[in-house]
């Protein structure tokens, strides 16, 4: 057969035929072949990020779990402390310095010698008042969590506001209910950067520098500079004894206030309460004028938002209102020195 000939191009003619077909197949078998492929590793990685999520969650589950234990069991002495990761302190990021508040410190009120909270002066707390009606102050510490979102839908419900003494927290989606909760109206107040009552108690520079980096946590996260504070275990605790006195000074002296309570839901103790122990906990003290409430809002605490609208309707039917507090109302205080 001649290069060219009539039989050469019907050979030609004959052999495409049946090349084409073969090359057809090929290419749906690569095709589905990527399809499949690209689903399963598309499936593989959303597979991939559920699980990341999942260990996140778990993660930040376990520290409110550690972190409730720990002050669940702080009265009765911890046995393990569990310690947030510390921010670098940005010693360019001051706050400025409120010129006009600083005003409003006499000479003799500022002790000397602060090396912490430099340049945070807030405006002294007006004479505080105790309320005309029966009040609830409903408190919560120790969050943010996601356990804050069910409380604030709650507080929603029935209209109510309710102050906040938050740890730094600083997952994006802690730092987001925490923006809730402000932008919700409620009160936020500092309660620890640490949580670590045998760190931050070991002197005053040692709790102010603790504040300070709470303070920040709380302005750089909602613009509010809180003016109330909440000590971790309460103002008379055994692991402040030696230095309360002087850190109470240092911190008035600065403007700010701090609360303890005198109802109790105790639902930081271990085994955690039920819902119904943690109402009647606080119902053994609501023969008072004013009701302040410690609560929690940690991971865990799920029993304390289930209490809530009971505990809510049971003290409005006892003719309370509620209110959120600042540094204006009369205070709850285990130690004044
Ligand atoms: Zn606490």
């Amino acid at each position: 057969m001649k290069f060219g000939s009539v039989d050469f191009f019907k050979m030609m003619i004959k052999a495409c035929l049946l090349i084409l077909p073969i090359c057809l197949v090929l290419l749906i078998v690569v095709s589905i072949w990527f399809a499949v492929y690209h689903k399963n590793t598309s499936e593989h990685i959303e597979a991939l990020e559920s699980r990341i999520e999942q260990l996140e969650a778990d993660a930040a589950m376990q520290a409110d779990v550690s972190l409730s234990a720990q002050s669940g069991s702080f009265d009765q002495g911890i046995s393990e402390q569990i310690q947030f990761e510390k921010p670098v302190s940005d010693k360019n990021n001051n706050y400025s310095t409120i010129e006009q508040s600083k005003n409003n410190h006499s000479v003799e009120a500022i002790s000397p010698g602060f090396e912490y909270l430099p340049d945070i002066w807030l405006p002294l707390p007006e004479a505080a008042r105790l309320p005309e009606n029966k009040t609830v102050y409903l408190t919560f510490d120790d969050g943010p969590s996601p356990v804050t979102l069910d409380i604030l839908d709650t507080l929603d419900e029935y209209g109510i506001k309710a102050t906040f003494f938050v740890v730094s927290r600083r997952h994006d989606y802690e730092m987001d209910i925490l923006r809730e909760v402000a932008a919700r109206g409620h009160s936020i107040g500092m309660h620890s950067d640490s949580h670590d009552p045998t760190k931050i108690y070991l002197s005053k520079e040692d709790y102010l520098a603790d504040m300070y980096e709470n303070f920040k946590y709380v302005y750089e996260v909602t613009g509010i500079k809180p003016q109330i504070f909440r000590f971790v275990g309460g103002s008379n605790s055994k692991y402040n004894k030696h230095a309360a006195t002087e850190i109470i000074t240092a911190m008035t002296d600065r403007g700010f206030s701090y609360f303890d309570w005198n109802s109790s839901a105790d639902d930081a103790l271990k085994p955690h309460p039920s819902a119904s122990r943690i109402i009647s906990n606080v119902l053994r003290t609501s023969e008072t004028q004013q009701l302040i409430v410690l609560a929690h809002d940690s991971g865990a605490r799920t029993q304390t938002a289930a209490a809530l609208p009971e505990l809510i309707e049971t003290l409005q039917a006892r003719g309370f209102v509620f209110d959120k507090l600042d540094a204006s109302v009369e205070p709850i205080r285990f130690l004044v020195p």
